[in-house]
């Protein structure tokens, strides 16, 4: 078998309202979504880490860039194109970019593997630990409106996340350290003493505001507190890890098992968030994730994007071995965004209504069982939503 083409699919769209995190405001949606073709008929999706401009300048990677360098190959040899790639782009860059474009292709790879033996992905890499996995909700984005707009609006929309009946829900900070406090306030108060809560700050804080917000979440009971300080930080990380009780995460803006190693010897993090569409796709994830797990860090990966990077997600994390182990123990969740999300609700042919299956087995979804990442993209949304 040979492959014969490589193509992005870059779709857009106008979200009814502008949406924020701590880094910037957003007013379009975008996904990148990667379709490899083969002389044999069969044909692979993936997906590639990278909103807006960042998607449009990656389809120049994939299709100019990597797509000449494994035309004419057998997409099986996923590892093997991997390294040929990698080693070819190292010179010009060992995360970003090149990276995240290469997920996308490795992905592909990955589902053609799939539907060439006729087996579900989580079959492939290892085998399936679990049929359905949690997953928390995450929303309470930061908008152009005053702090008590804020305040009122988190505490709404947190009960709301849990009234849907997600194990978990996640909200952003990012207003600056008296007001976060204050959101995170009312998000614990909107949920209840019991139901786990965690706090995305997309890497806004200094060390020392992120100990004053940390030590708030501490009093909070809050779960994990996620990219508190840049992902260059890491020995903010260490300083934070040791310094509170709520569990530190991160690990979404890192990649390939290099970028992570240093992340986890230096014992930066409680909580690793790999990025399978960002690191370097599959079978850079498995080794990232071998490493973690030989740091005895668990994963609970990081989920963007459309509803191809949460079927891939769901079957890492059906495949993903307890650690360290137990009669109880903590199943790694899948994380959902409950945002306006036309990629993620329309984009296959057979939706994969997460919503609704976690509103129906409170909390849970189940694991795709067709062969590869058994989604297939609707031909007409793609047309319709391409740029
Ligand atoms: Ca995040």
């Amino acid at each position: 078998m040979k492959i014969t083409d490589v193509k992005s699919h870059v779709l857009a769209y106008d979200l009814p309202e502008e949406l924020g995190y701590s880094q910037q405001y957003y007013a379009r949606r975008t996904a990148h979504i990667v379709e490899v073709s083969t002389d044999e008929g069969i044909t692979g999706w993936g997906e590639c880490f990278g909103p807006g401009p960042v998607a449009v300048a990656n389809r120049g990677i994939v299709e100019g860039v990597i797509a000449p360098m494994i035309m004419g190959r057998d997409p099986l040899d996923r590892d093997v194109l991997w390294h040929h790639v990698y080693n070819l782009l190292r010179d010009h860059g060992q995360k970003g970019m090149p990276l995240q474009a290469l997920s996308g292709v490795d992905i592909a790879l990955w589902d053609i593997c799939g539907k060439i033996t006729g087996l579900p992905l989580c079959k492939l890499i290892g085998g399936q630990y679990r049929d359905q996995v949690p997953v928390y909700g995450y929303g309470m984005m930061l908008k152009r409106e005053d702090t008590a707009s804020h305040i009122a609006r988190f505490e709404d929309e947190a009960a709301a996340i849990k009234g849907m009946g997600f194990a978990a829900t996640k909200m952003k900070v990012g207003l600056g350290v008296r007001d976060d406090i204050k959101l995170c306030e009312a998000v614990r108060k909107g949920i209840g003493d019991d139901f786990p809560f965690m706090v995305d700050a997309n890497h806004c804080y200094t060390v020392g505001d992120a100990l004053e917000v940390g030590r708030a979440l501490d009093g909070l009971n809050a779960y994990w507190f996620e990219e508190p300080v840049a992902p260059e930080d890491h020995d903010g990380y260490r300083e934070l890890r040791a310094k509170l009780t709520t569990k530190i995460s991160g690990g979404e803006a890192e990649f390939t098992r290099w970028g992570w190693r240093h992340l986890l010897e230096g014992r930066c993090l409680d909580i690793a968030q790999p990025e399978v569409c960002a690191l370097g796709g599959i079978s850079e994830y498995l080794k990232v994730l071998a490493l973690c797990h030989t740091h005895f860090v668990p994963v609970v990966n990081h989920v963007w994007g459309s509803a191809v990077a949460v079927a891939t997600n769901l079957h890492l994390l059906a495949a993903m071995p307890p650690l360290p182990g137990g009669l109880f123990p903590r199943e790694p969740m899948l994380e959902f965004d409950t945002t306006h999300n036309l990629f993620r609700d329309n984009l296959l042919a057979d939706p994969l209504d997460i919503q609704g299956q976690v509103a129906r087995s409170g909390g849970f979804a189940k694991i795709p069982n067709g062969p590869g990442l058994g989604v297939e993209p609707d031909r007409d949304f793609l047309k319709k939503y391409a740029i």
